[in-house]
């Protein structure tokens, strides 16, 4: 498929972490960006590089309106379907309004743009869906069941989005994101992701604390793989690369100890007083599996992946964002 430039992109959750880097990427590749977004997680500072841009238009919406998607959707040619709530704890919490979101709205967002006819909807799935399934590294048709309310929406969305690419020829193609960081992911509130939270309480020389003994390990993934994902799906012309997901990770395992090692060596080359902050242990959490590695290499033979950034190389640009910009 030939991707042209000045194509329309509708980016829903585009205030948020991901979206907003999305955004800012595709503009710079000048595409036209939709960005609908209810400001739930997201921020307006996420916009601010450009929200005045003139291929770029911010409607204030809620994917559980109907209406709200089918505005979205008018003269769209790709969806990148961002937009949930996020964290495992908020779904424990509240399993009702993360279902509304993230089930009711997505099927919103696939009615409003198979109706739209748009050229393919790409969607953000989870690692979540692996639930309790110990194997590793993780292959995309060996899943376990889930683990909480928040991996079962991310999973009913790829079964979604299957029977619509059968049903109604719909292209769609699904992202299993592995914890992603990166500049501007919100490091506030009590559903923050562990990255941007520890990178904060370090700057602060404040001790951050590990659930459990810091040996469960994780594939930390970098905004700028994810963008690479999100490019190659929008854009792959092969037909065996569409209507399917993919693990959209680096491809390793670094433990919890590992990662805090590593943002205190990167964050004392700024304050050296920073290599001294106490590290804490706490309980485990609820829900949280020891181990979590992507297989990537469905999406490097099918899509041509080639992530850039290991999670030191991730994190050294990540930590330089959080010290120039929030400290
Ligand atoms: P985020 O919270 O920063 O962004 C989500 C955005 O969606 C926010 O701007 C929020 O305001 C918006 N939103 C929420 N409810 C909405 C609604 N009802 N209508 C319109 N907009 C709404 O989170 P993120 O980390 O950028 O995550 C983006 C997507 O990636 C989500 O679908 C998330 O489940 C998925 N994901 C993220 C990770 C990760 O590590 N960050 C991992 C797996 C999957």
């Amino acid at each position: 498929m030939q991707v042209k430039k000045k194509d329309t992109i509708l980016i829903t959750g585009g205030a948020g972490f991901i979206g907003s880097n999305l955004t800012e990427y595709f503009l710079s590749k000048e595409y036209k960006v939709i960005c609908l977004d209810n400001f739930a997680t997201g921020h307006r500072h996420n916009l601010k590089d450009f929200i005045n841009n003139p291929n770029f238009r911010l409607i204030e919406g809620d994917i559980r309106n109907v209406e709200d998607c089918q505005n979205a959707v008018k003269g769209v040619d790709y969806v990148l379907h961002q937009a949930a709530l996020g964290s495992v704890p908020r779904s424990i919490n509240d399993p009702v309004t993360t279902n509304d979101v993230n089930v009711s709205g997505f099927l919103n967002m696939l009615v409003a743009s198979r109706d739209a006819k748009v050229k393919r909807f790409v969607y953000a799935a989870s690692s979540s869906t692996y639930g309790d399934s110990i194997g590793l590294p993780k292959v995309e048709d060996v899943i376990g069941k889930p683990l909480s309310p928040y991996a079962i929406t991310k999973y009913v969305n790829e079964l979604y989005a299957e029977i619509f690419s059968r049903t109604y020829g719909i292209e769609t193609i699904g992202l299993r994101y592995f914890n992603v960081f990166g500049r501007k992911q919100d490091p506030n509130g009590a559903y923050a992701a562990v990255i941007p939270k520890f990178v904060m309480q370090l700057m602060n020389q404040e001790s951050p604390v590990i659930n459990g003994d810091g040996n469960f390990s994780r594939d930390f993934t970098y905004i700028d793989n994810v963008i690479q994902m999100n490019e190659l799906a929008m854009t792959t012309a092969n037909p065996k690369a569409i209507n399917t997901v993919y693990n959209t990770a680096y491809g390793d395992r670094n433990t919890l100890n590992d990662l805090v090692g590593y943002l205190k060596e990167f964050l004392a080359e700024f304050n050296p007083e920073i290599a001294n902050v106490e590290i804490k242990y706490g309980p485990n959490r609820a829900g949280d599996i020891p181990h979590s590695l992507a297989s990537i290499d469905k999406a490097k033979e099918l899509l041509g992946y080639d992530p850039k950034y290991s999670l030191q190389e991730g994190l050294r640009e990540a930590v330089k964002w959080y010290w120039e910009n929030l400290r």
